[in-house]
Parts: structure tokens; sequence; C-alpha cells
């Protein structure tokens, strides 16, 4: 099969029947009708096979978490899934892990209401590009640079789940929940748009909290103190981690992709309720520049604002 007619057959029910794409795949480009008066908010994101993903990874599992990692930036930014392009670049053109992917990509897709409109087809060491599009009222974007001291800082879910089965990944017995955390991550889309007009900052985690939340205080020219006893971890993190390193993975484990947000102190409960996911409360925005973590003790540690880089 050729490279079209390979992409006509997996990804055609990508694209379903909807007044807002006026041309979906197959012309030069896409034509999409956004809402009226509705921004669009745009984010990219790419996967390299053995960097974002381990080799061993399922094809499904691989295509649901290419788009779910570009989802959970549309969620950070609170803005309504729409519209997502894909550059694959692939080794070869593999009938059975095209399936596959198309499969988990589709899974995902269909129940978050986001339509594949375009992209790009290449032959080379396997990556993939997804470039999404969502819709958000103006003014109500959920953005990094309005965190203000007193502020509360919150996270969604558990942490550490996916840096822990990265870890654990050789070993056997690695329990199916933990390593779903790791190949097929919840986008917090709900959560994202609840907490439109509430949240004063708010971004994903993908390169561990303390890097992550880095950005905010950067952005918003502010400090954080984070209570290291509030982390929330789940069950089988609690079972499985080291007592040695467990706070670092919590801390700096990447992958995860829950929101960490910042609320005004009267607006955590609100939040809270309005959640369809646990929201921690982890810490406070502070004056004082710099990231510190309190331990039960109560006594302060400077903690470098710093995740997973690339260079
Ligand atoms: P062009 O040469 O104009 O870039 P292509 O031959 O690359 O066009 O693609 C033809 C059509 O198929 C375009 O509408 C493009 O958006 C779509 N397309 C190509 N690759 C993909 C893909 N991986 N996923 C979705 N649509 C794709
Ligand atoms: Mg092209």
């Amino acid at each position: 099969m050729d490279e079209f007619s390979l992409i006509r057959h997996h990804f055609a029910r990508l694209t379903p029947a909807s007044d807002d794409v006026i041309l979906g795949i197959g012309d030069d480009g896409a034509l999409l009708q956004p809402s009226s008066g509705m921004q669009l908010a745009v984010t990219s994101d790419t996967l390299v096979a053995g960097r974002h993903f381990p080799e061993s990874t399922a094809p499904a599992d691989i295509g649901w978490k290419a788009l779910a990692v570009n989802l959970s930036d549309l969620a950070a930014m609170g803005a309504a899934p729409r519209w997502f392009t894909l550059a694959l670049t692939l080794p070869t053109a593999d009938a059975a892990w095209l399936e596959g992917f198309a499969a988990g990509l589709r899974d995902l897709a269909l129940s978050s209401g986001i339509a594949l409109v375009g992209g790009d087809t290449a032959r080379g060491p396997l990556s993939i590009t997804i470039t999404a599009m969502g819709e958000v009222p103006p003014g109500q974007a959920l953005r990094r640079d309005g965190a203000r001291p007193g502020d509360r800082i919150c996270v969604t879910g558990t942490l550490g789940d996916a840096a822990l089965a990265l870890r654990l990944l050789e070993q056997p017995g690695l329990p199916s929940v933990l390593r779903q955390r790791l190949d097929r991550p919840t986008p917090r889309i709900a959560a994202g748009l609840a907490l439109r007009g509430l949240a004063t900052a708010a971004l994903d985690i993908s390169d561990g909290l303390a890097g992550d939340l880095g950005h905010i205080l950067a952005a918003s020219g502010v400090g954080a103190e984070i209570d290291l006893e509030a982390l929330p971890a789940s069950a089988h993190f609690n079972g499985l981690a080291p007592a040695e390193g467990r706070t670092e993975l919590m801390l700096r484990g990447g992958d995860d992709y829950e929101l960490c947000v910042c609320l005004p102190p009267e607006a955590v409960e609100e939040a809270q309720q309005r959640l369809d996911v646990p929201l921690t409360e982890i810490g406070r925005i502070t004056a004082l520049p710099g990231l510190r973590s309190v331990d039960t003790a109560g006594s302060l540690q400077a903690q470098e604002a710093c995740g997973y880089r690339h260079f």
C-alpha cells in the first residue's frame, strides 16, 4: 500500500463529519471554522521513540500518548479540544503497527471530541508530532504568569507514578495500573475547563513538578514553598516506591500530565468541588523568589527548580 492509501485507510475515521471542518484531510491544507468570538489555543508536542516512550511500547499506547500529551497542554490552557494535525515519521509502513497506532489515537480522539484534520507522513526514525488546537473565551485562558504571593499551589491526581513505572519497567510484576500511568496518561481536560475563572496560573506537569512549577515562578515573578508531606501519591506508588528516592520521584519524575494550579486561598474549596479528579493543596506562592521545600519538622530547604532537560 502506498503512503496515501495508508493514511486514508487508517486515519479517515479520525475525522468525524462536522460543521467546523470545512475541508479536512486531502487538500493542501485544512479549512476550519472556529466558533465565533473564541480564541484559539495552539500547541505542538513531539514524541521520539526511546526518548519519550520506551521502544517496547505498544503501538496503540504510542498513538494514545502522542495525542494525550497535546491534550494535556490544551487542558493546562483551559481550552476545549477541537482539531489536530499529525506529522508521522516512520521507518517502515507496517500495516499492523499503523492499525494499532491509529486505534489508540482514535480511542482518545473520539472520547475527547478532537478531530484529525491533516498532517504529513515521512520515512525516518519513529517520531510523532501532533499540533492540537482548542478554543477558549477571550481573557479566560489559564496562563503561567498570573500567580500571586499567598496563592495556594494545588495538583490534580497523584505524582510520580509514571517515573516509578519507567524505573521498574524491566521488573516482573509491575502493576498494569502503574504501567498505564506511563503509557496512557489521562489529560485533565474537564479539570482545565472547570478551573477557568478560578485559577491565577496553571500548567501541566510533563517534566517533573519542581521544574514545571519553576516555569510558573519565573513567568509570575514569585517564589514557592512546597510541603513534601502533602505531595499526593497513589496506593501503588506507596507500595512500590523505594523509601530513598520517593520524594525525588514525586518532585522531579516526568510524564505525570497532571495539572499544577495556583488558586487564591478562598477559591481552593470551590475548585475541589468543581473537579472530576482529586485536587490536593501542596504549598503556597511567596513573594520571596526561589523554590523551597518544607519537611515534617517544618524546616525549609532550597530546591532547584529544574526538571527533565533535553539539552
Ligand atoms: P502535501 O504534499 O500537500 O504536503 P501530502 O501528500 O503530504 O500533501 O498529504 C496529502 C493530504 O493528506 C493532506 O491533506 C495532508 O494533510 C494529509 N496527511 C498526510 N499525512 C497525514 C497524516 N499522517 N495524518 C493525517 N493527515 C495526513
Ligand atoms: Mg505533506
